[in-house]
């Protein structure tokens, strides 16, 4: 009896700290960015409230037309959200959500590239965070008052922003250098344009049947990866070992996915 009330204790205890612990993660996204439609630069997640709201409005809904008293008239109800006068609870819910104060000044962006893209889902969902600007770069975390030292921990030399990060850092200068010989990205003059133009590229070269979009996106995650491992673990960057990361996950996936997609035809990479 001890035993299990001290280990309930303990259970309490460790969903505390957990809460606690989960209560200091930095969320640099916000949660309407990321509940917002996909086609408006979310990623489509429900809220909970909204979605209550929505299911309450159906089964009032269904109580008017469906199961009502029969002196109610269901001919005399229409739903003004669809065409067909017919409830929709996906278009309830999105009228929920449209209607909250909280949403009003979210600006609304074009990111089904990336959704369209030909990558890993973990990879898409890396390109999301920067161009939501929810990649924890020091430099972002500097800017946002959280304190670390904003400087980029692949050259020590300048702030680490994005832009940065996978761009102008010379390390990553030197990943993209030596990956010259089979991707020459396409030149911007933005980051986040640039993150778009060569993430969403689908052209492939003669030689090399990866496509454009594909190998440039496992770069800088490749970039992300290598960052992470120097700033957390000490391990130091090779730019030749970051590329052939990427060039291999790359190849790999294309390679998995042509069984996917029985009406791709099935090519084999040379990586040597
Ligand atoms: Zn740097």
């Amino acid at each position: 009896m001890y035993d299990s009330k001290f280990k309930h204790d303990e259970n309490s205890s460790n969903t505390k700290k957990n809460h606690t612990v989960d209560k200091r993660r930095i969320h640099l996204v916000g949660w309407d960015k990321i509940c917002q439609d996909k086609r408006s630069g979310g990623l489509g997640i429900t809220k909970a409230f909204e979605r209550n709201v929505a299911f309450s409005t159906k089964l009032l809904w269904r109580a008017m037309t469906e199961d009502g008293p029969e002196c109610w008239n269901p001919d005399s109800f229409a739903w003004k959200g669809q065409k067909d006068g017919k409830f929709d609870l996906k278009a309830a819910y999105c009228f929920v959500l449209n209607n909250n104060p909280s949403c009003y000044n979210l600006r609304s962006i074009n990111l089904s590239w990336i959704w369209k893209m030909d990558c890993h889902y973990r990879i898409k969902i890396f390109l999301w965070k920067i161009a939501q600007n929810g990649i924890a770069c020091n430099g972002v975390l500097a800017s946002r008052n959280i304190p670390v030292n904003g400087v980029c921990p692949l050259c020590l030399n300048d702030s680490e922003s994005p832009c940065h990060l996978f761009f102008l850092c010379p390390v990553s200068k030197l990943v993209w250098k030596v990956g010259a010989s089979y991707i020459k990205p396409i030149v911007c003059n933005s980051f986040e344009s640039w993150v778009k133009v060569n993430a969403s590229c689908r052209l492939t070269s003669s030689s090399f049947n990866v496509p454009h979009g594909t190998l440039s996106a496992y770069i800088l995650w490749s970039i992300w990866i290598a960052r992470n491992n120097k700033t957390f673990n000490g391990i130091e960057v090779s730019p030749n070992s970051v590329f052939r990361l990427a060039l291999a996950q790359s190849a790999e996936f294309i390679y998995l996915a042509s069984y996917l997609w029985p009406d791709k035809p099935r090519v084999s990479i040379d990586l040597r």
